[in-house]
C-alpha cells in the first residue's frame, strides 16, 4: 500500500436512502464554512460508474459536461465546487470506476502484477487509494473534501467505502470528518418525521467500516429537537452533529444555515484545525442584499436541443444570471426547442417575446437549421445575441449564407459534402476516432484585438478561456467572410475564437466557452456584455451595489 498521505485533513461525504438529496449542495456548504474561517479547500469526486469521465454522457439524463481548465470533461458537480467555492479544480480530481478498473486491468496486461490474482481486494483498493493520495499530493491545500457519488447500499460504491476505511485506518495521524447526508420524510398522513431510513442507511454505512461524525438532514420541514435527539440516539452521535437543512430559497443560504446551528465550529474541531471567526461578509451581501433585491426584468431565450433537463446547459444558466445579479436583476431563461422553429414558420415571433437570445454548444445536426433560424432573427431585428461554440459556429454559417450570399456555407459537422466549408473539422481531429476526452479541451490563452467590444469588457487582450470542440472556422476561407459587419476580433494562433458584428447593439460569438469560468462573484465577460446590452436597449437602470 502506498504510504505517501500528507498532514492534509480529509472530509468525507456521503449520501443516503435516495439520491438528488443535494449532496454537492452539503459539499460546498463545508468548503464555504472552511474558507469563511480562513482555511484552504480542494474537492476530490468520486463516481462510482464504468464511464472514465463525464464527456460521453448525455446531456438531457446526466446534465452537462463541466470543462475544467486542464481539458477534464466531468460532471456537473464539478461546476457546483468552482462556481460556489471560487477554487480551480483538475481533473485528476474526478475518480471513476472505470479509470480504476482501466488502470489495473493495464497493469496486469503489463504483468506488473507479478502472477498474482489480481482482485478488488487489494488491487483495486489499493487503485483507488493511489489516486486518492495523488490528488492529497498535488493539491496544495488544508483540507480536502472527498465526495463519494451514488448513495449508501449501491453496490458499486462498496470499494470506494473500503478504501476510505482503509485510508483512515493506515493513517490514524490524519484527521478525518465524516458526514452524512440523509433523508427525514414527514408523511402526511402521519404527521411526523419518521427517522427509520436514517437509521438504517447509518446502520449499513457502520457495517462498512466507516462512522459518521456529522449527520446532515433533509426532510421537507424542519426537525424537531426531539427528532434531532432521537437520531442522535439512534445513530450514536452527539446531538450537536445531527443538522437540519431544509428546503431553501436558493442554495447560497445553505452555508449560513448551517452554520447557525454550529456546523462550521464542529467540522473545524473534529478536523483539529485553530479556532477563527467565520468572514461572512462577501456571502452576506450575496445573499442578504443582491438576492432578495433583484427586479425580474430580463428574460433571455435559449433555443436549443436539449430542452428536458435544466441541468443540460446549468453553466450557461449560472453564468447568466450571475451576470443579471452583478447589475441588479433577475434572469428568467426561456429554453426553446429549436425544432420547432424548423416545423412552425411562425414560431420564430416567440422570440419578440424575449430580451435577449443565447444560442449554446452543441453536437450533431437535429435542431440545426433552427437555431440558424433563431441568429437570423436576432441579426435582423437586433436583439442582443450571444453565441456559444456551436451557436458561434451557427452564427458565422448563417452571416455566410444570408449576408455574404453563399447559400451553400455550413459546417462539414452537419454537411460532410458543402461546398462551402465555412466551419471544418481541424487538421489534427481528422483521423480520431475516439469520441471521449479527443476534443480541443480545456484553456487556451486568446489575442482580442485591441478597442474591440469584447476586449472592452474583459478590459484586456490577453485572455485565457475553456473549449470543447471539434471543428473551427476555417482558416482557408475566413478571409472571404471578413471584410463586412462580421470581423473576427480574437484568434489563438491561426484560429478564430470571437467575432462581433458591427451596427448592431450587441451580436457577439465565442468558439470558447466563458461560462465555465463565470461565478456570482466574478460574473463573465461575454455574460455581462449581453446582460448589459439588454438593460440599454430596454432604457433600464444599472443598480450600483451601494444602493443595494
Ligand atoms: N459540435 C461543435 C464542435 O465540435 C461544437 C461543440 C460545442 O458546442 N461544445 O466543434
Amino acid at each position: 500500500m502506498p504510504n505517501t498521505v500528507k498532514k492534509t485533513r480529509y472530509v468525507f461525504i456521503l449520501g443516503s436512502v435516495l439520491s438528488g438529496l443535494g449532496k454537492g449542495i452539503v459539499t460546498v456548504s463545508i468548503g464555504k464554512n472552511l474558507q469563511v474561517r480562513g482555511h484552504d479547500v480542494q474537492v476530490c469526486k468520486i463516481d462510482p460508474y464504468l464511464n472514465l469521465d463525464a464527456g460521453t454522457m448525455n446531456p438531457t439524463e446526466h446534465g452537462e459536461t463541466f470543462v475544467t481548465q486542464d481539458g477534464g470533461e466531468l460532471d456537473v458537480d464539478f461546476g457546483h465546487y468552482e462556481r460556489f467555492l471560487s477554487i480551480n479544480v483538475s481533473k485528476k480530481q474526478n475518480i471513476t470506476t472505470g479509470q480504476v478498473y482501466l488502470n489495473v486491468i493495464e497493469k496486469e496486461r503489463r504483468g506488473d502484477y507479478l502472477g498474482q490474482t489480481v482482485q478488488v481486494v487489494p488491487h483495486v483498493i489499493n487503485e483507488i487509494l493511489r489516486r486518492v493520495e495523488e490528488i492529497d499530493q498535488n493539491a496544495d491545500t488544508d483540507v480536502l473534501l472527498v465526495e463519494v457519488g451514488g448513495t449508501i447500499g449501491d453496490i458499486e460504491s462498496y470499494p470506494f467505502l473500503e478504501a476510505l476505511r482503509q485510508l483512515q485506518r493506515n493513517h490514524p495521524e490524519i484527521e478525518v470528518c465524516t458526514v452524512l447526508l440523509t433523508y427525514v420524510p414527514f408523511p402526511d398522513h402521519l404527521s411526523e418525521h419518521k427517522t427509520k431510513p436514517a437509521q438504517h442507511s447509518v446502520r449499513e454505512l457502520r457495517a462498512a467500516g466507516i462512522f459518521p461524525n456529522i449527520i446532515v438532514c433533509r426532510s421537507d420541514v424542519s426537525l424537531t429537537p426531539k427528532v434531532i435527539s432521537k437520531i442522535a440516539d439512534f445513530c450514536d452521535v452527539p446531538e450537536h452533529a445531527v443538522f437540519d437543512l431544509p428546503d431553501l430559497n436558493n442554495v447560497f443560504e445553505a452555508p449560513q444555515l448551517l452554520d447557525n446551528q454550529g456546523f462550521g465550529e464542529l467540522v473545524g474541531k473534529l478536523l483539529k484545525l485553530p479556532a477563527a471567526q467565520p468572514e461572512w461578509t462577501k456571502m452576506d451581501k450575496l445573499v442578504k442584499y443582491t438576492l432578495p433585491n433583484l427586479d425580474k426584468k430580463i428574460v433571455i431565450g435559449v433555443p436549443g436541443k436539449y430542452t428536458t433537463l435544466r441541468d443540460s446547459y446549468i453553466s450557461v444558466n449560472e453564468a447568466l444570471k450571475h451576470a443579471g445579479w452583478q447589475m441588479g436583476y433577475d434572469v428568467e431563461l426561456q429554453h426553446i426547442n429549436t425544432e420547432q422553429f424548423e416545423k412552425d414558420e411562425d414560431f420564430i415571433k416567440i422570440l419578440d417575446e424575449v430580451d435577449g437570445i443565447l444560442v449554446p454548444g452543441g453536437f450533431g445536426d437535429r435542431g440545426t437549421e433552427g437555431k440558424i433560424k433563431a441568429i437570423k432573427y436576432a441579426r435582423e431585428n437586433k436583439i442582443p445575441f450571444l453565441g456559444i461554440c456551436l451557436g458561434f459556429q451557427l452564427a458565422v454559417v448563417e452571416y455566410t449564407r444570408n449576408v455574404i450570399g453563399i447559400q451553400d456555407a455550413h459546417s462539414t459537422e452537419m454537411d460532410s459534402t458543402t461546398e462551402f466549408p465555412i466551419i471544418d473539422i481541424l487538421p489534427e481531429q481528422k483521423n480520431i476516432t475516439n469520441l471521449g476526452g479527443t476534443m480541443r479541451l480545456g484553456g487556451y490563452d486568446i489575442t482580442l484585438t485591441k478597442n474591440t467590444t469584447l476586449a472592452k469588457l474583459y478590459n484586456a487582450i490577453h485572455i485565457n478561456e475553456r473549449h470543447r470542440h471539434r471543428y473551427e472556422v476555417n482558416p482557408d476561407l475566413i478571409e472571404k467572410i471578413n471584410d463586412g459587419e462580421l470581423k473576427f476580433t480574437g484568434f489563438w494562433n491561426n484560429l478564430a475564437e470571437t467575432f462581433e458584428l458591427l451596427g448592431h447593439p450587441y451580436f457577439i460569438g465565442t468558439q470558447y466557452h466563458p461560462e465555465f469560468k463565470s461565478t456570482p462573484w466574478a460574473p463573465s465577460a461575454p455574460y455581462m456584455g449581453l446582460i448589459k446590452a439588454i438593460i440599454e436597449k430596454k432604457n433600464l437602470k444599472i443598480k450600483s451595489e451601494k444602493k443595494r
